[in-house]
Parts: structure tokens; C-alpha cells; sequence
């Protein structure tokens, strides 16, 4: 088996950027990070003639942008009840409006401006819940997004869910027909093209050590020299380390696991999810899945654990969680398996800002392949002082806990509690 991304055979792996090149001693921004943010960020700098330089501890990609679940839309986690509760109506129907739409609309653009080619498939998601009490809660909360925003998605019951997909797993589920599948290696390439093609220069094996003060600018000390910069823009996300401390306690790196298939062929592809679409469930040890781009294989990711694990357990966790929807399918030969940090704030809702003086966006919680382009170059307009940096993502909450400084040692502890729910969920309501 092969420990490498799926998406790596057909994309290539992500290939290092400058590393040999003396770093720049001035910019005007460096952008710490060349995932989906720091690489968008980057190109909206550059193409407001900013000197951007973008360094990046490995290649281009090598974070979780061109390892996800290539499933795009950004806002089917977030429950209208909840950010009504959190930050009032007018902030929560902003929240989502960005979310749902304008982040899906800006990645469409992008793929459009910059004639990114990676496997874009307009298939929709299909949410899968639980437990009927989700469904009956996510049917309404469905109802008030088309409402709020105009959203055209739609509940399916658990009577009519065999036209999604071959599992009697879910009470039902929600169906956003504008989310869709990528190849995330290929679209990450493809944003680092576009962001090169308008002039940023990016350093490869470059490392943040440290950023200190020095009058109105920013001392970037990396492992390849220091540049005096105007502005810093930290897009680190689930990767944010102990050179950038404050942040480090204000997101918490989730691994999440992902596993491709043998070939099954597309006739047995399309028997297991007949709607072709890409799928995600609402329980909390969350397995998302879907056809590869060729629709010949099964991509299955989940929550194997929820703090770095052995490969033997973590494949084999995925096995188990792989039997439970798709029950003939335990025993299937798997040919890649691979896993990332995704990025949680405390909130698990993303936040653009500043801290302690640098420029920041992250996260994103799981769900970044439209959130992390669009949300970084919001931050790059911010940074610019242009109006159309405001998002209702800069109210967000972003706040450390004084339990966390750095290392997740509570993610054992969490992962249990986590493991007690589902099995509460499911002892407790019909299934
Ligand atoms: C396994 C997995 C599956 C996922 N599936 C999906 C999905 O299906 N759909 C979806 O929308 N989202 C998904 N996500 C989330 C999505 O991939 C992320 O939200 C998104 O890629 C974040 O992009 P980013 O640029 O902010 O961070 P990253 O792509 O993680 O980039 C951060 C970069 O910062 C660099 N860095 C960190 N510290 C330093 C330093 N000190 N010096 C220099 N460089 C540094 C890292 O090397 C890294 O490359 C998934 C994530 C994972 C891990």
C-alpha cells in the first residue's frame, strides 16, 4: 500500500518552489504557508503589486490542501440555529451567505480566471444523519437556509435515501446539489501557478522561526535568512507551530485519515452511491467519502482517531468505519492510505484578523477547499485597506483556552468522549 495521497499519482507530488534562490532581505508582505490560503492570499497581493514572498516549510501543497477529500462547498457544517445563537441573525445569515455561496462562487471564478484544471465535477453533497432527531433538525435548518439565503438544498427521507446511496446507515440526509468534487492536489497546483503568475515569489523549505518587531516593520526570521517585511500573514492553519505561539493555542490540529480503493470499476461504484455525488455524515467521528474522479474507486476519509495513530490502526479503523456504511465492501485491497491536520479554532468556525500583530485566516475545521481560497484573499484585501475585505468571518470567535498551550495533550480524552457520544446517539434514538 502506498502512504502517499491518492490525488499525488495523477496531480504529481507537490515539487519544491525556489530553494535555492537567496530569500529576498525586503517584501512588503510575506505570507507564512503555500496551502489554499497563503497561495490565494498571495496571488491577491501580487496582483495589487505588492512584493509578496511566500515561504513554506516544505514544497507547495505539502499542508492539507493537496492531501483532502477534494469535496468542495463550504458552509454544511454550520447550523443556522447555532451561529443564530452565537452572533446574532444579521451576522449568522452573513456567515452563511459567505459560506455557502460567495466562498463557492469565488472558487468557481478562480477556476474560471486562472483555467485551473482539476477534475471539477458539479455532482452536490449528501449529508447523512445520524440519528432522526439530526434529520428532523437538519430538515429545518435546511428550510431556513433556502430562506435566509436563498440555498437550494433539499432533505432526503430515509424511505427515498437508496437513490443517494446503497446504505440503510442514515436516517435521511440533505442534499446541497451546488457542492461538487476535486482533485485538491491538481487545484492547489494550479493556485500556485496563478499566484507565480502574478508575481509572488514563493520559497519552498523555508521555516518561520520567528517574528519580532523592529519599529513599524516585521522581522521574518526563517531557516533560510531574515526579510524585513511590512505585513505578515500567517496561513498555517492546522500546521501553526511554536513560531507562531499564539496561534499554536488557538487551533487545535485534528488528523484526519483518508484511505483510496483498489479499481472496483464504475458499475460497482455507481451500485454503492448511485446519486455520484460526494458524501459526508453528521456523527461525530464525521467519514466523508466519494467515487475518484475516474469513478472507479471508493476515497473514504474519517475521524480513525482524533490524535496521530499507528498506520496499522488507523487503516484498520477506516476499514471498520468503510463496513459500516457499505457492508460488503469490509474486506475490499486498499492502495493508498494517508492522512493531514486539519485546523480547528474552539468556535469551529473559521476567523480572518490579527493577533499580536500578524495578519492571520484559519480554522477552517475540515472544510477549506472553497473556505481557505476565498477567506485568504479576504485577508489579502484586508491587508491592502480594501473595503472588500470585510467579511462577516472578521466577527468570528478566536480564542485560545488556558488548558491549551500548544501541544493537544486533551486529544486522547477528547476522542473517547467522542467515541461514548456516537454510541449514546445511536443506543438512544431510532435508527
Ligand atoms: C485529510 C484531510 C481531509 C480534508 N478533506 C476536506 C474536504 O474534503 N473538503 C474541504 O473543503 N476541506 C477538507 N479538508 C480541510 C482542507 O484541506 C483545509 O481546510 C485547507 O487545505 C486549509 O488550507 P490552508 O492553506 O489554510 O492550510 P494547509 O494547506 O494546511 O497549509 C498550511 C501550510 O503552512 C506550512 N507551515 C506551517 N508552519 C510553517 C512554518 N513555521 N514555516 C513555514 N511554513 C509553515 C505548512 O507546511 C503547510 O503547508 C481536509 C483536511 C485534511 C487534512
Amino acid at each position: 500500500m502506498e502512504h502517499t495521497p491518492f490525488w499525488w499519482s495523477a496531480a504529481g507530488e507537490p515539487a519544491p518552489l525556489n530553494d535555492e534562490r537567496p530569500l529576498p532581505t525586503h517584501a512588503d508582505v510575506v505570507v507564512v504557508g503555500a496551502g489554499l490560503t497563503g497561495l490565494s492570499a498571495a496571488r491577491t497581493l501580487a496582483r495589487a503589486g505588492q512584493h509578496v514572498v511566500v515561504i513554506e516549510r516544505g514544497p507547495p501543497g505539502i499542508g492539507a490542501s493537496s492531501r483532502n477529500g477534494g469535496q468542495v462547498g463550504g458552509g454544511h457544517r454550520l447550523p443556522a440555529v447555532v451561529l443564530d445563537a452565537q452572533y446574532g441573525a444579521e451576522t449568522a445569515t452573513r456567515l452563511l451567505r459567505e459560506a455557502h455561496i460567495d466562498s463557492v462562487n469565488f472558487f468557481h471564478d478562480l477556476l474560471d480566471s486562472e483555467s485551473i484544471e482539476c477534475d471539477w465535477q458539479a455532482v452536490g453533497r449528501f449529508r447523512g444523519n445520524w440519528t432522526q432527531r439530526e434529520y428532523d433538525a437538519a430538515a429545518r435548518d435546511t428550510d431556513r437556509l433556502n430562506r435566509r439565503i436563498g440555498l437550494a438544498a433539499h432533505t432526503v427521507p430515509r424511505a427515498e435515501q437508496q437513490a443517494e446511496i446503497a446504505t440503510d446507515l442514515y436516517c435521511g440526509g440533505t442534499v446541497f446539489p451546488t457542492h461538487g468534487a476535486i482533485n485538491p492536489a491538481k487545484f492547489t497546483r494550479g493556485l500556485a501557478q496563478a499566484a507565480r503568475d502574478a508575481g509572488a515569489d514563493i520559497h519552498s523549505f523555508t521555516e518561520l522561526q520567528a517574528i519580532r518587531r523592529e519599529g513599524h516593520q516585521q522581522r521574518v526570521e526563517t531557516s533560510r535568512g531574515a526579510i524585513l517585511a511590512g505585513n505578515v500573514l500567517a496561513a498555517t492553519n492546522g500546521y501553526s507551530g511554536p513560531a507562531l505561539p499564539t496561534l499554536q493555542r488557538r487551533i487545535v490540529p485534528v488528523p484526519s485519515f483518508i484511505v483510496a480503493t483498489e479499481p472496483l470499476g464504475e458499475n460497482r461504484v455507481r451500485d454503492l452511491m448511485p446519486a455520484g455525488r460526494v458524501y459526508v455524515e453528521s456523527r461525530v467521528r464525521h467519514c466523508y467519502f466519494r467515487p475518484s474522479p475516474d469513478g472507479e474507486r471508493l476515497v473514504f476519509g474519517g475521524r480513525a482517531a482524533l490524535f496521530p495513530v499507528s498506520e496499522r490502526l488507523a487503516v484498520s479503523q477506516l476499514r471498520k468505519l468503510i463496513s459500516d456504511v457499505f457492508p460488503e465492501l469490509g474486506a475490499v485491497a486498499l492502495t493508498h492510505s494517508w492522512r493531514g491536520f486539519t485546523g480547528f479554532s474552539f468556535a469551529q468556525v473559521p476567523h480572518v484578523g490579527t493577533v499580536d500583530g500578524v495578519h492571520l485566516a484559519m480554522g477552517y475545521s475540515g472544510n477549506g477547499n472553497t473556505m481557505a481560497p476565498y477567506l485568504g484573499h479576504k485577508a489579502a484585501m484586508r491587508i491592502l485597506g480594501d473595503p472588500e475585505g470585510e467579511t462577516a468571518f472578521a466577527h468570528t470567535r478566536f480564542e485560545g483556552r488556558f488548558w491549551h498551550r500548544g501541544r493537544p495533550w486533551f486529544m486522547p480524552a477528547a476522542d473517547l468522549k467522542f467515541r461514548v457520544q456516537d454510541l449514546w446517539d445511536t443506543m438512544r434514538h431510532t435508527r
